[in-house]
């Protein structure tokens, strides 16, 4: 940073109270123990500015303002991060309060710090209203999202501590709020980044006000045993330095109370009493290194009965935020039962101050072993490979979740969705039916087109109308999520599914006709099974709606199945020249055909078709002569044909008839339906028997008991072919047990 600013701090003398003057010798105080490379005149420059900005604003507690960005820049500085987080730390609350612009503090400080300090504005104006555990962890995972950069969470977690620890000016409603929300948000953020310290002060501060009653009963029993505690810490700390010494093991041991959450948190949780809670009081043996730690382990075991089960190694398995240490709980000779964790003084950094201890590191990261440590944080953050070593921290981003963006229902509710996602993945993440009925999105209270990308923090209203038409298949390639897409996808195929199969069926037959197969043989009864089962459908209706959906492509069916029916082509072909020779040339001497039929030998008789059996063309075919009403004409497995050839007397009246060669004639014929008794059922048998473009010339329904009906359906259809997809049609419609043609 190279401008010191401002033409104002020189023009204009700053009357700077002795308080405000005190506070910042503290803050001076502790960037120098803690940012030892910091320029302090940068620092003072952004503190006058801040003190300026804020003018006579005061705090609830009746300070000055700028009290509170001192003390959180000083919380900053004691964590050891660098100059221009101490810098954003103490211009933190400027834009929000004082319409200082993000230009004019990157003019005066340059544009890193403009950055963060616009990073931690905006995390200060999202709101939050207490859920339920899934929501706040999307909360938590918003904030980290909503910062680009590490040190902007940082900065809120120090805003945070200093509100906290100067809460008890507000009214009771608010430090209930604030207390909630540090519980829920920001001690676990805090704990995800491993700042154990930060994490534990937020805690206590919270549970103080969250209540007050065991709070307070919890010190005033720390309070009651303080005289028994600091003798017994003082005879344990010396006894483990004493024999560690002995044993030629240098090392530093701390004693301390467990933090009053964390006896909290037993108590209740697991239904103990105060005096149940067995590691109140904790030693730390900090030592140089990881074989030491678990020499200490043996020495300390040697020294105190241990309690079973109480053992844990974070040093073998380290804690996902990285904790590392050697714990171990263990009985004093006074019967008092006491914590030890052993670790390293480098694991006791991370231990304490999480992903800022390696701020404090900085300096020593040159070489690859030492990049080596820092590689939790480059999993935790995801960030991009950073070449030098210098600006390796400065470019820590906060983009664990880049693949993830997280909005706001106007309820305030988190939704998370991959990134790139627009109003439509939102609606159909809130319910398909708000998707299928959506006609328009907010965002943030402005109408926003479709294709709108959603971004961290973004408050997503969809618009729905009863009479929408529903989804467009264009959104098909405007969403990003697959849940949309499916949903999407879905209502096609339920919505429209007769549209579908019509659809289908064309798409279907055209390209068998392209790969030139031969369509008859395709739907023949014989074929059709086959074909059904290599394609995966159990009726055509439901390949034809796959394919009208674009859930199935026609090309792709088509290929599976074409060497199959040119193989049953060419068997055919074989077989046919017999009868083509023989009974086909027999009938030759036809000569007009009637209602579609040829009567072998007979010109123009009268021929009709039989109401028992109803043949349509395909079918073989036999004729009756009646008496005085011309041929009759039967299928050849008319029940009544096969019975009358026993009768000698009606033997002989039977004549050869064939189909003459003609499309446009429609044949009747009757189906009859067993079917599950449901509600709709009959709309659905129709809509699939005109979705097959088939005339329906009855129709007629009747309950059979047991939950039962069954439906006699008369059709007018061109060939058996037709006749045969129909069937299958019909066969598919969900309840329907049964499908036949009438056979007397
Ligand atoms: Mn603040």
């Amino acid at each position: 940073m190279n401008s010191v600013p401002s033409d104002r701090t020189e023009s204009q003398a700053l009357s700077i109270p002795p308080k405000v003057e005190e506070q910042y010798h503290s803050l001076e105080k502790a960037v120098k123990a803690g940012v030892p490379s910091a320029n302090l005149e940068h620092i003072r420059a952004a503190f006058e500015y801040a003190f300026r900005a804020h003018g006579d604003q005061k705090r609830k507690s009746g300070e000055p303002y700028i009290i509170h960005p001192l003390a959180a820049a000083e919380i900053v500085a004691e964590l050891g991060l660098d100059e221009e987080s101490v810098i954003a730390a103490l211009l933190h609350d400027c834009i929000e309060d004082t319409g200082a612009t993000h230009l004019e503090i990157a003019h005066l400080f340059g544009n890193d710090v403009a950055d963060i300090v616009e990073g931690v504005t905006k995390l200060t104006r999202v709101t939050y209203t207490s859920k339920e555990e899934e929501q706040m962890e999307n909360f938590r995972k918003m904030l980290l999202a909503m910062a680009s950069d590490i040190r902007v969470i940082i900065i809120k977690l120090a805003d945070r501590l200093h509100n906290m620890r100067t809460l008890e000016y507000h009214t009771e409603q608010k430090q209930r709020e604030k207390a909630l929300e540090t519980m829920e948000i920001y001690a676990p953020i805090a704990h995800r980044l491993g700042m154990q310290r930060l994490k534990w002060e937020l805690e206590d501060l919270s549970i103080r006000y969250l209540d007050p009653i065991g709070y307070a009963a919890i010190a005033q029993e720390l309070d009651k045993r303080k005289d028994q505690r600091t003798a017994f810490f003082e005879t344990v700390q010396s006894r483990i330095t004493e024999r560690l010494a002995a044993n030629g093991i240098t090392c530093q041991v701390y004693g301390r109370i467990k933090h009053i959450y964390s006896i909290y948190r037993k108590m209740y949780s697991q239904n103990k009493s105060f005096e149940e809670v067995l590691d109140l009081y904790a030693f730390r043996v900090i030592v140089d290194s990881i074989s030491d730690c678990y020499n200490v382990l043996g020495y300390i075991h040697e020294m105190y009965r241990p309690i079973p089960g109480h053992f844990k190694d974070y040093i073998g398995t380290p804690k996902p935020n990285m904790y590392q240490s050697l714990h171990t709980t263990v009985l004093g000779t006074e019967g008092i039962p006491f914590e030890v964790q052993i670790r390293t003084w480098e694991m006791h950094q991370t231990a304490e101050y999480g992903i800022a201890a390696h701020w404090k590191y900085k300096q020593g990261i040159s070489t690859v072993g030492d990049e080596e440590k820092f590689a939790w944080i480059r999993r935790l953050l995801e960030t991009q490979q950073e070449s030098d070593a210098a600006d390796f921290f400065k470019s820590l981003r906060t983009d664990m979740f880049s693949d993830e963006v997280f909005v706001f229902t106007p309820q305030g509710d988190v939704i998370s969705l991959p990134a790139g996602s627009t109003p439509i993945d939102f609606a159909y993440n809130i319910h398909s039916a708000v998707g299928n009925s959506m006609t328009g999105a907010k965002v943030n209270g402005r109408i926003v087109p479709f294709t709108q990308i959603l971004q961290n923090g973004d408050i997503v209203e969809v618009i729905t109308s009863k009479s929408s038409k529903g989804p467009s298949r264009d959104w098909l390639k405007i969403v990003r999520s697959s849940e949309a897409r499916n949903k999407i996808r879905q209502w096609f195929k339920r919505e429209q599914r007769e549209e579908n199969i019509v659809l289908g069926r064309e798409m279907f037959e055209a390209e068998l006709k392209r790969q030139m197969l031969p369509t008859a043989l395709v739907f023949s009864e014989e074929m059709l099974p086959r074909i059904l089962k290599k394609l995966a459908y159990l009726s055509l209706d439901d390949l034809y709606a796959a394919i009208g959906y674009g859930g199935a492509s026609a090309q792709k069916s088509v290929n599976k199945i074409r060497d199959e029916v040119r193989a049953a082509e060419k068997a055919r072909k074989k077989e046919e020249p017999a009868p083509q020779t023989a009974p086909a040339a027999k009938p030759k001497p036809r000569s007009h055909p009637v209602n579609g039929v040829v009567v072998e030998g007979l010109d123009n008789c009268l021929v009709k078709f039989s109401r028992c059996c109803s043949p349509v063309p395909g079918d073989d075919i036999i004729g009756f002569i009646t008496r005085g009403f011309g041929v009759s004409v039967h299928r050849k497995d008319c029940v009544n044909y096969l019975q009358s050839l026993n009768k000698p007397e009606e033997a002989d009246r039977w004549i050869g008839v064939e189909w003459a060669n003609n499309d446009s004639d429609t044949y009747t014929t009757t189906l009859h339906i067993t079917a599950k008794e449901r509600g709709g059922l009959v709309v659905d048998i129709a809509s699939v028997v005109s979705a097959a473009k088939i005339r329906m010339t009855s129709f007629s329904a009747r309950d059979i008991g047991d939950g039962l009906s069954t439906a006699s359906v008369t059709l007018e259809v061109r060939n058996s072919t037709e006749l045969t997809a129909v069937i299958h049609r019909i066969s598919a419609v969900s309840g329907v047990t049964e499908v036949r043609r009438s056979d007397r």
